[in-house]
């Protein structure tokens, strides 16, 4: 190799080049979201899990506010590399923007990155499996635990079954549960060298119009230490607010919701747990009022410590719970709520 390096110019040019690719040789690319300025709870975890596969990590902040966020996380000592493109057309992270993006970052210097890793947020369900069909490799959603680089533990059959997946792909693509990693604490230990990167045309035709978000002065139920949640046994909007508002209120929870609630309209659909909802594992959860069919269940069976309240002492939810009060939730709750 020194033989290539003649002149004193092309010596320093030449051997930096070789430690980038170095640095990035066998690596991880890290999908890191933001919500404003900040790193979403999910991106957090997600860098957990990357920290896991053992191999130096890059991660990528996309939109016209990444730069604040990736200026944070620079100072964490467990990211290598920071790629953050300020373009407007990220925001609001249209897949069909967002993939053409990273496939090229993972198909540039094709080897180079072996795994990617995004949060299994809404927007990382958008964009994995399209990153996955340009790169025709099989990626794994949703994993809950990491084996090795290559070898990882997801939920099947509304999490009643769990499997070891092993990926055979030369690039390995995954999303992680963000309930299942403790989010990565930035240790403000290290100044992580941030690059900029251009936007990859992406002869995209969707157009962002509008968002419409419910504002709740309550924690945000992904994320929340404490969640509590009703069920169709609290009959109508006007009970269900009446009943879990103060005691989320004392407890500092979020509210959360069995599917029947939500489809009966008791709250907003953003407030389901379950199966087709959020997946959450707070350390307290506080089931009032629901049955615990299965499917509710794969949203919140993981919780640390869970209590559940309902009238009938044969309610399967019992099964799953650390503690049962049985009895009317429009008496023991407001009660419960007092003595708190
Ligand atoms: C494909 C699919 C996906 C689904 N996804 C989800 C999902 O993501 N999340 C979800 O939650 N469900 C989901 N479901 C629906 C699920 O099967 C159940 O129908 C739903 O969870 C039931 O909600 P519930 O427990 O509030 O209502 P119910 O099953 O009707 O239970 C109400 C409970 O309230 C109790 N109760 C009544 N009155 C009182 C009182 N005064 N005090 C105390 N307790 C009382 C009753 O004893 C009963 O146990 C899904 C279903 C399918 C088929």
């Amino acid at each position: 190799m020194l033989s290539l390096f003649r002149s004193g110019t092309s010596r320093t040019v030449i051997s930096r080049n070789f430690a980038s690719s170095c640095a990035r040789l066998n690596s991880t690319l890290a999908f890191v979201e933001t919500s404003g300025k900040t790193i979403t709870p999910s991106s957090l975890s997600a860098l957990t899990a990357a920290t896991q596969l053992g191999k130096p990590i890059t991660a990528v902040l996309l939109g016209s506010d990444s730069a604040e966020a990736a200026s944070q996380l620079a100072k964490s000592s467990k990211i290598n590399k920071i790629l953050v493109s300020k373009s407007e057309k990220y925001d609001h992270y249209l897949p069909e923007e967002v993939s053409p993006l990273i496939t090229n970052l993972l198909k540039d210097g094709a080897g180079d990155f072996t795994n990617f890793i995004t949060p299994a947020s809404a927007v990382g369900k958008n964009l994995l499996p399209r990153v996955g069909a340009q790169l025709d490799v099989q990626p794994v959603s949703d994993i809950i635990k990491v084996i090795s680089a290559d070898t990882f533990v997801r939920p099947a059959y509304a999490g009643n079954a769990l499997m070891t997946v092993k990926s055979k792909d030369k690039q390995v693509l995954v999303s992680a549960r963000g309930s299942a990693f403790p989010p990565l604490e930035i240790d403000e230990g290290a100044s992580v060298p941030i690059e900029e990167i251009e936007y990859v045309e992406s002869g995209n035709i969707t157009e962002f119009v509008s968002e419409e978000i419910i504002k709740s002065e309550r924690p945000d139920l992904g994320s929340a230490k404490v969640v509590v949640s009703g069920g169709r046994g609290l009959k109508n909007k006007e009970e269900f607010d009446k009943i879990l508002n103060p005691l989320a209120a004392k407890l500092g929870a979020a509210i959360g919701a069995s599917r029947a609630a939500v489809d009966s309209g008791f709250c907003d659909n953003s407030l389901q747990v379950g199966q087709t909802g959020k997946v959450v594992a707070p350390d307290l959860y506080i089931a009032v009022g629901i049955s615990g069919a299965i499917q509710h269940l794969a949203g919140m069976k993981d919780s640390k410590v869970i209590v559940a309240i309902n009238k009938d002492e044969e309610s399967p939810i019992f099964n799953v719970a650390d503690i049962s009060l049985v009895g009317d939730a429009f008496e023991v709750v407001p009660e419960l709520t007092e003595k708190l």
